[in-house]
C-alpha cells in the first residue's frame, strides 16, 4: 500500500488503483442525475409495484434503520494530519443481523453507502440468507497511505463503531480496497472491547476463522449464474467471448472461472484501462504475473484498450466487476453483449437498464449475480458460531445450491409476471423482507 510497493516501469503511464480515467466517464452525467440511493430506490419501486406493496410499507422498507458517521483524524506516517470520514449504514434487520462490506475509496459518501446498504438488504433476501443489509466505508485511498496508516485508520473506525457491530448485530466484510488483512485488524480491535469474536466480520484469513472459498466466492457465484443464464438463452459457454471490467477480487476470479468452463476471455481491465486478445487471454498466466492486487501486469494481452472500449466490445457476455454507474445513458446503447452479468454493485443506471432491455440484452442484476460473496460469508459466520470448519467441497456445493435456487426463483417470477430479471429479483426480495417486517410487527 506504500508508494515504494508500486511497480511502475520507467516511462510507463502512471498506474493507479482507483478513480476513473478522466476521459472515460464513470458517472451518469446525462442520466436524470439520480444519486445512487435514488437509483436503487427507483429499482425498488418497480419491484414493490410488481408485488402490490402498500405506500406506507414501501417507505418503511426503503428507510435505513441506522446511520453512523464518524470523523477520523489520523497523523500519517509522513507526519501530516489528515481527517477522513467513516460511514456505516445499517439498512434493515427484519430478517436477521445486518451484513455488508467495508469500502475504502476516495469517492465513498453517505448517499452511496446508503445505496449499497439497501442493495445488501435485497441481496441477502433474494438468496434467502438470514440477514439484513448494511454497508460501510471510509473516504480514503489506501494506495496513497502507508500500510500502517491503513491499520490505524481501521482500528480507529472500529473503536468508534464497536457498539454498533457484532455477530448478532452487524457483520462487515471486505469490499473495494479492503481485504482479509483489514478484517484481521477488525477482529483484533473488536476483541479489545468484546473479547475474541471471529464472527464479527467475514472474509477473514483462514487462520482467524475465515472460510475456504471466501476469496473466490463472488466469482464462483457469477460463474454459476452465468451458466444458468447462458443455458436459458441457448448460448453455449464453450467458446463464448467474454469481457470483464475490473480485475480485483471479483473480476479476476470471474475471469478465471469462466475461462475454466471454456469461455474465451477476450478483454479484462483495471482502473488504468484494459487489454484485449481476440483469441482469448491467458487468464491464469496473467493472474500468476500480478504483483499488486487489482492491477493487470504490464505486458498482458496483445492490445491496450480503454474501459469505454471494453464495455462496447463485440462480445457475448459482459461482466462489469469494478465500480458503480459504469453503464449509463450515454454508453448503454453501445453495449453489444447479449448477456450482461453484474459483478459490481449498481454498475447500471436505471436509464441504462431501460436502454439495455429495449435492445434485448439480458441483464442478470447485481443483487442476484454477485451474491456468491455474501453467501460464503454466511457460511463463514455459521462455521464461526459452530466452531467447526467446512471442507472446500461442502462450501462449493452449498454455494451452487443456493445460487441455482435463487436464479431459478427469480426467473420463475420473471416469467410468471413478464418482468425483467432485476424487477423480479427486487420483487422476490421485497416480498420476503415485507413478510418478515409484517410478522415481527411495526410498532
Ligand atoms: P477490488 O478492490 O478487489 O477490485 C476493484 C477493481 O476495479 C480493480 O481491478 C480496480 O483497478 C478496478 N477499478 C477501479 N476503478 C476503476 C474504474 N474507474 N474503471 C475500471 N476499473 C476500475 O474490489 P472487488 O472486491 O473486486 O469489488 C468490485 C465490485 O464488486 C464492487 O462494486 C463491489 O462492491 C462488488 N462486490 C464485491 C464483492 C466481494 O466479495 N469483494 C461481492 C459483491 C460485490
Amino acid at each position: 500500500m506504500t508508494d515504494e510497493r508500486r511497480t511502475q516501469s520507467p516511462g510507463a503511464p502512471e498506474r493507479k488503483h482507483t478513480g476513473g480515467a478522466a476521459t472515460e466517464p464513470t458517472a451518469a452525467e446525462s442520466d436524470r442525475r439520480l444519486t445512487p440511493f435514488q437509483a436503487v430506490n427507483q429499482q425498488f419501486e418497480r419491484g414493490a409495484e410488481l408485488m402490490g406493496l402498500s405506500e406506507d410499507l414501501r417507505i418503511a422498507l426503503k428507510t435505513p434503520y441506522r446511520e453512523v458517521m464518524v470523523e477520523l483524524p489520523l497523523r500519517c506516517e509522513d507526519g501530516e494530519i489528515r481527517t477522513f470520514s467513516g460511514y456505516r449504514v445499517q439498512h434493515d434487520n427484519s430478517r436477521g443481523p445486518m451484513k455488508g462490506g467495508l469500502r475504502y475509496h476516495p469517492e465513498v459518501d453517505l448517499d452511496e453507502v446508503r445505496a449499497l446498504a439497501s442493495l445488501m438488504t435485497w441481496k441477502t433476501a433474494v438468496v434467502g440468507l438470514p440477514y439484513g443489509g448494511a454497508k460501510g466505508g471510509i473516504n480514503c485511498d489506501p494506495h496513497d497511505l502507508h500500510e500502517h496508516d491503513v491499520e490505524v485508520l481501521t482500528r480507529r473506525f472500529v473503536a468508534r463503531l464497536s457498539r454498533f457491530i457484532g455477530p448478532h448485530e452487524d457483520i462487515p466484510a471486505p469490499d473495494v480496497n479492503t481485504n482479509a488483512q483489514v478484517m484481521a485488524w477488525i477482529v483484533d480491535e473488536y476483541a479489545k472491547y468484546h473479547g475474541f469474536t471471529p464472527a464479527v466480520v467475514t472474509g477473514k484469513p483462514i487462520q482467524l476463522g475465515g472460510s475456504v472459498g471466501r476469496d473466490s466466492a463472488t466469482g464462483r457465484g457469477l460463474q454459476f449464474v452465468t451458466e444458468r443464464a447462458a443455458a436459458t438463452m441457448g448460448m453455449p459457454l464453450e467458446g463464448a467471448r467474454v469481457a470483464v471490467q475490473g480485475f480485483g477480487k471479483v473480476g479476476s476470479w470471474t475471469a478465471r472461472y469462466l475461462a475454466r468452463v471454456g469461455a474465451r476471455i477476450v478483454a479484462i481491465s483495471d482502473a488504468n484501462g484494459g487489454v484485449f486478445d481476440g483469441d482469448g487471454l491467458d487468464i491464469e498466466g496473467i493472474v500468476a504475473a500480478v504483483t499488486e492486487p487489482g492491477l493487470i501486469p504490464v505486458g498482458a494481452g496483445k492490445e491496450r484498450i480503454t474501459n469505454a472500449e471494453l464495455l462496447a466490445l463485440d462480445v457475448d457476455i459482459l461482466v462489469p466487476a469494478a465500480l458503480g454507474n459504469v453503464l449509463h445513458a450515454r454508453n448503454a446503447a453501445q453495449v453489444r453483449a447479449r448477456l450482461v452479468v453484474e459483478g459490481a454493485n449498481h454498475p447500471t443506471t436505471p436509464e441504462a437498464d431501460e436502454i439495455l432491455l429495449a435492445a434485448g440484452r439480458t441483464v442478470v442484476p447485481d443483487i442476484l449475480a454477485n451474491a456468491g460473496g455474501v453467501t460464503v460469508s454466511y457460511f463463514e459466520w455459521v462455521q464461526n458460531l459452530q466452531r467447526f470448519h467446512w471442507s472446500a467441497q461442502r462450501v462449493d456445493e452449498e454455494l451452487r445450491r443456493i445460487m441455482d435456487a435463487a436464479y431459478d426463483g427469480v426467473t420463475e417470477l420473471a416469467t410468471q409476471r413478464q418482468a425483467d430479471l432485476r424487477t423480479a429479483a427486487f420483487a422476490l426480495a421485497i416480498s420476503r423482507v415485507a413478510e418478515a417486517t409484517r410478522l415481527r410487527g411495526v410498532s
